[in-house]
């Protein structure tokens, strides 16, 4: 196959086994990749969201649950509720009573207003009259004209700057069961929002309440989505207007939106205490990171894998390949190049020594009567003579020089440089040391003789003329009694 071809034919395997293998490694990481992503995704949905939500939950339940006892308590108290029966006579006590409440208990505030006289009662005295006019005290009178006998509200506490308090507001009745006021203790949000900044540092999402109207009541210090703060509509914030408007009433759920090109995985439940919603958001981005690092690992091993199998194949794929040229070249008896391995090299030779105007001469050497030697002392015999021949002819000559076995007991030399008379000496010394060696074999001592064809490389030369005259110089010095030099003088 020509050179040409075969290096078509290895780039050709070697693009194939590359496609096959990139593709390989690529389907099978990216495969997996979309397994754990699915997986990912999977778990943040079924699991990790609606675990915070949980927790978020039950932590705020742990906390209301306390005050609630004490608001209860408060509003079955004899002292209560005799005070207010006997006309509400002195401040004094009823602030003393507040007080103890809220120390012994550590409420954030701690009051009672009564249905009698709307009088607003604290720990540190009167605070107002409550006012059915006044937006800020509809509360006792919803409290007032409400079912049930205590609601958890959330709102701002006059008494204390207006931080956002968790009031628990319990109903109070006397012994006849006629409503004569409600009293409770508030507790700052505090502990939620500190809640909320640990959950959203330490999983990455983002935790918020958001009130039944769709408007963010509660966030964390560093505030909600995006940024978005206390008082915000969701209808304002980016990729939240459709959830405000997919939340029905009192039911939570399960989302998706994007927001600047990111996912966004969001639960929302709905929180009857507060009458609230509790969203956790979490941002795939962050989620994902791990695996998409683990794909570009595999996808960097991959190459790495890729190339180095290339690399080795493309090597073991040139060893062999030179391996099958030298097996082409080379005759398998002497190592010497055959026919084939000569003509590349003579070629070379020939060009190069018209080029450079330098005399060449070719040497057709034949072993002398081989087949009796063959039929004397066996085939092996002759193997074995040829090898020898072959060695011993090495020896003698030049880097240079260009030996081939032309076929049979035939060889042949081209000597770079030399002119016929050069050759003829370098001719006769083969002749003579051929004539003296001894080839062992199987213990008998074995010799040969040689008839040598000479001829000298003439300008309009080529390599078949050239062999042609060594050839009929040969043949002379077989003619001639064998054992001999002969030389080509033809015209
Ligand atoms: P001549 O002096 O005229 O050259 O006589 P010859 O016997 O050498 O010539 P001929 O061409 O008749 O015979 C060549 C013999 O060489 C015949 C063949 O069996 C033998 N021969 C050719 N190649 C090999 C080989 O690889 N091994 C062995 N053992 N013998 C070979
Ligand atoms: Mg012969
Ligand atoms: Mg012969």
């Amino acid at each position: 196959m020509p050179l040409r071809t075969t290096r078509k034919a290895q780039i050709c395997l070697l693009l194939i086994l590359l496609t096959l293998q990139l593709g390989g490694f690529l389907a099978t990481s990216l495969i997996s990749y979309h397994v754990a992503r699915d997986n990912i995704r999977q778990n943040i949905v079924d699991t990790e969201l609606p675990l915070t939500s949980d927790t978020i939950y039950s932590e705020i339940q742990k906390d209301l649950i306390r005050p609630t006892i004490i608001s209860s308590m408060m509003s079955r108290d004899t002292f209560v509720r005799d005070w207010v029966m006997s006309g509400e006579q002195d401040v004094g006590q009823m602030t003393r009573y507040l007080r103890e409440i809220q120390e012994h208990y550590a409420a954030f505030t701690s009051f009672f207003i009564s249905e009698q006289t709307h009088v607003y009662y604290q720990a540190k005295g009167i605070l107002k009259h409550v006012d059915q006019q006044s937006p800020r005290d509809t509360w006792y009178f919803r409290v007032r004209d409400m079912q049930e006998p205590y609601e958890i509200n959330v709102d701002v506490d006059m008494a204390n700057q207006d931080r956002l308090t968790f009031f628990i507001n319990y109903k109070v009745f006397d012994y006849e069961h006629r409503f004569i006021g409600a009293t409770g203790v508030g507790l700052t949000v505090d502990s939620v929002i500190k809640l909320i900044d640990d959950y959203q540092q330490r999983y990455e999402r983002n935790v918020y309440f958001v009130d039944t109207n769709g408007n963010v009541v509660l966030t964390g210090s560093k505030g909600g989505p995006q940024g978005a703060h206390a008082g915000l509509a969701l209808k304002e914030i980016q990729g939240l207007k459709s959830i405000q408007e997919s939340l029905s009433h009192n039911h939570g759920g399960r989302f998706t939106y994007r927001e600047q090109g990111r996912g966004h995985f969001l639960n929302v439940r709905f929180i009857p205490e507060l009458n609230w919603y509790l969203f956790v958001d979490k941002h795939e981005e962050s989620a994902l990171a791990e695996a998409r690092q683990t794909l570009y690992l595999n996808l960097i091993t991959c190459l790495v894998v890729s190339f180095l199998v290339l690399v080795l194949v493309y090597l073991s794929m040139r060893r062999y390949h030179q391996h099958i040229e030298a097996l082409a070249t080379t005759d398998t008896l002497t190592e010497l190049p055959n026919r084939r391995g000569f003509n590349m090299l003579a070629t070379q030779a020939l060009n190069e020594a018209k080029r450079d105007q330098l005399p060449l001469s070719a040497l057709l050497i034949d072993l002398d009567h081989f087949k009796v030697l063959n039929d004397t002392h066996g085939h092996l015999a002759g193997d074995e003579v040829l090898r020898g021949f072959a060695q011993a002819l090495q020896r003698d000559l030049r880097q240079s020089d260009i030996i081939c076995r032309w076929g049979g007991e035939e060889f042949i030399l081209l000597l770079k440089g030399n002119d016929a008379q050069e050759a003829r000496h370098l001719a006769e010394k083969i002749r003579q040391s051929v004539e003296k060696a001894r080839f062992a074999f199987n213990g008998t001592q074995l010799s040969i003789t040689t008839s040598i064809g000479l001829s000298e490389l003439r300008p309009s030369d080529n390599l078949d003329r050239l062999i042609g005259r060594a050839d009929r110089a040969l043949y002379r010095a077989k003619q001639s009694g064998r054992n001999r030099v002969c030389e080509d003088h033809t015209q």
